[in-house]
């Protein structure tokens, strides 16, 4: 049986990014070697090294003001690494609490500065977008998570900051739509979800925002450093950037971010539209801010969840249960999910319905 991976992260990878990984298990590029037994100052891994660097910047399309990062750890490391490295111990970052992640990132900023939750979302259990915001003129830097993973809402539109620089947490939208990524100062995103194998997160940084903290940073977590050193200071994840490396070779291939958008535009509008036509089914998320990536909704009738899921089981669809603290369905389509998986998930939808109904 075919499965429906639905998963939120880690997640469905293209299949020809898979093939060619295996490859380079046992054999990489015809080296005799795999790809973990090589070392990564060989000119073998530079290259993986720099063709994932330059694809990064193409696809953005970002200028010569910014550097990109391979770094070790999750997007989690992120959370501390950020304001290790932009917000003084004086000076306050403003943070958008926009669900699970954000809020997160928030409490570990407050270790280091001075923190002022820009928009909070609680309220109605973070179903919308606040773009509404509390934002202090002094402000170090905005933090927005642009993609809220668990509770399934996405920034379409994303805010405007002025002078203030903005810092966005991207992990489970990054490379799934074009956007002026040139608004950005810093972009930060782990890999598992719409770009690669989970150990490695992505770094884009406006080299401007840097060596304004008087703090003395670690030298692993100094993104000065890291950039001195073109992400070598020590040993990458090295076959995680591989597996980075090659699917932003295939999202290029394929016809780069507005293909990506297309296909996602695509799959979200068919799994929306069902929803919003069967009534048994309730997504919660308000209409303008619902995520192309992961659609959050309920049965009308809770007691009927338990047999949806074992249905969608029997189906050989995988992933599709909500976050454990929200509970519900969730269903993640990123980048790799073919169309034909979400037709497959809403006929299975309408087939419960028709049953259930
Ligand atoms: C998954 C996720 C994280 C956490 O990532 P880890 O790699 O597990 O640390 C953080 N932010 C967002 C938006 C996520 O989707």
């Amino acid at each position: 049986m075919k499965l429906h991976n639905f998963n939120s992260g880690p997640s469905i990878l293209p299949l020809p990014v898979l093939e060619e990984a295996a490859r380079a298990i046992h054999d990489f590029n015809g080296t005799g070697l795999s790809i973990l037994e090589i070392g990564h100052r060989t000119s073998w891994f530079q290259e993986v090294l720099q063709e994932a660097v330059t694809s990064v910047k193409q696809l953005m399309q970002l200028d010569d003001s910014y550097e990109v990062l391979f770094l070790h750890g999750g997007a989690t490391t992120q959370f501390m690494q950020v304001p290790m490295n932009l917000l003084d111990e004086k000076a306050t970052a403003a943070y958008a609490d926009n669900g699970i992640w954000g809020n997160k990132a928030a409490k570990e900023a407050a270790l280091f500065g001075n923190v002022v939750i820009a928009a909070d979302t609680s309220d109605r259990k973070h179903t919308y977008i606040k773009k509404d915001l509390n934002l202090p003129e002094n402000a170090a830097y905005l933090h927005i998570t642009t993609n809220n993973t668990v509770e399934g809402t996405q920034w379409h539109e994303y805010p405007d900051t002025g002078n203030i620089p903005l810092v966005a947490d991207m992990s489970s939208d990054i490379f799934s739509r074009p956007a002026d990524f040139g608004k950005f100062s810093l972009i930060y995103a782990g890999a598992q979800k719409n770009m690669g194998a989970a150990g490695v997160n992505l770094v884009v940084v406006k080299k401007d925002v840097l060596g304004k903290v008087s703090r003395k940073i670690p030298t692993i977590m100094d993104y000065s450093k890291h950039i001195a050193a073109g992400s070598l200071m020590n040993t990458p994840p090295v076959f995680a950037v591989y597996v980075s490396m090659l699917t932003l070779r295939w999202i290029l291939a394929e016809g780069g971010l507005t293909e990506m958008e297309r296909r996602n535009t695509a799959k979200a509008d068919l799994l929306y539209n069902t929803l919003d036509r069967i009534p048994i089914f309730k997504p919660t998320v308000a209409k303008e801010d619902r995520s192309y990536m992961n659609a959050v909704f309920f049965l009308e009738n809770q007691s009927l969840e338990e047999s949806f899921l074992e249905l969608c089981k029997k189906e050989g669809m995988v992933g599709v249960k909500g976050y454990r603290t929200v509970g519900g369905i969730r269903v993640s389509m990123y980048n790799a999910l073919d169309l034909e998986s979400v037709q497959a998930f809403c006929s299975l939808m309408e087939h419960f319905a028709g049953k259930n109904g």
